[in-house]
């Protein structure tokens, strides 16, 4: 029995979590082209999508390696795709496209998985369509696989990690291509992927602290703490709006900014004492990035103030 014990010693903890982040697409390839000009290809949408949820993974969890099949208007073949991922062993493999359809009224996300018996992929998958019909508002056409859809998909049968490829909403549809063309709809996408992958690695990997020290900034520091010899740590919030009124805390306005909304009552005599607010941050920048975010999802007037 011991040479198992002493086996199992020899396999070193892994410490670091591997993601490829594949933009569809790219270079001489475009992907769906819209026949208005003014809209952006399919292979524009995906890098700018697919950077998009890099950054978030990058700013917000540690010890997660971001590894992208393309940064630029390039086209890797899809087979540079898989052997990247592969020579690389990387975790997880996320490719980022925007669908199409004949039927213009045909709108929604779609997550693919090359079979349903990878069930690693389907968790993923699941969760990516999860993120997409609750907080990210969109609505879900769920999980498919090889089965289901219409073209090919190499990137998912030859890499040998957890691998889904998500279909971010149809450039068919007018409205889904107007949402996906801003900022704001790019964001939203790449938020409620990052939360899937974020949850998933959560559990798969429970060895591993992901959480970054600056992105713990969520509780405040409890007064009377021990460190108060060291300067007092400074914390920032995002002050979206204030009311007369307690409003409903489930209004679809605060859905749609993706984070969880915290309403303070004031002890004042301001007729506008309800205060609303998101998150906590121990750095000004660090509120400033959630602040775009905010300001492009219907708080435009928002903005990061100190707390005492
Ligand atoms: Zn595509």
């Amino acid at each position: 029995m011991s040479f198992i014990v002493i086996a199992s010693g020899l396999i070193a903890q892994k410490t670091t979590v591997t993601v490829v982040i594949d933009p569809g697409h790219g270079g001489t390839d475009p992907g769906f082209l819209s026949e208005n000009t003014k809209l952006l290809q399919e292979k524009e949408l995906n890098l700018l999508i697919a950077k998009q949820l890099g950054a978030y993974i990058e700013q917000n969890l540690q010890n997660v390696k971001v590894v992208y099949t393309r940064t630029d208007d390039s086209f890797p073949s899809l087979e540079d795709r898989v052997y990247k991922a592969n020579a690389i062993q990387a975790d997880y493999f996320i490719s980022i496209h925007c669908n199409a359809n004949d039927q213009k009224k045909v709108h929604g996300t779609e997550t693919h998985v090359h079979s349903l018996q990878s069930k690693k992929s389907v968790a993923l998958a699941k969760e990516v369509e999860k993120e997409f019909s609750t907080r990210a508002a969109r609505k879900s056409r769920g999980v498919k696989d090889s089965d289901d859809r219409e073209h090919s998909l190499q990137v998912l049968k030859y890499t040998s990690m957890t691998s889904v490829l998500v279909e971010c909403g149809f450039l068919t549809n007018d409205k889904e291509s107007n949402y996906l063309n801003t900022t704001y709809g790019q964001e939203i996408i790449a938020s409620a992927v990052y939360r899937a992958f974020r949850n998933t690695i959560v559990q798969e990997f429970t060895s591993i602290d992901f959480v970054k020290p600056e992105a713990t900034a969520a509780k405040p520091k409890k007064e009377g703490a021990e460190d108060t010899k060291k300067s007092p740590t400074e914390k920032y919030t995002i002050q979206i709006m204030s009311s007369k009124e307690p409003l409903n805390m489930s209004a679809e306005s605060f859905k749609k900014i993706g984070l969880p909304v915290s309403r303070t009552k004031l002890t004042t005599t301001a007729a506008y004492k309800y205060l609303y607010t998101v998150g906590t941050y121990t750095t000004r920048d660090s509120a400033k990035e959630d602040l775009k975010m905010v300001q492009s999802n219907g708080f435009k007037d928002a903005y990061v103030i100190k707390i005492d």
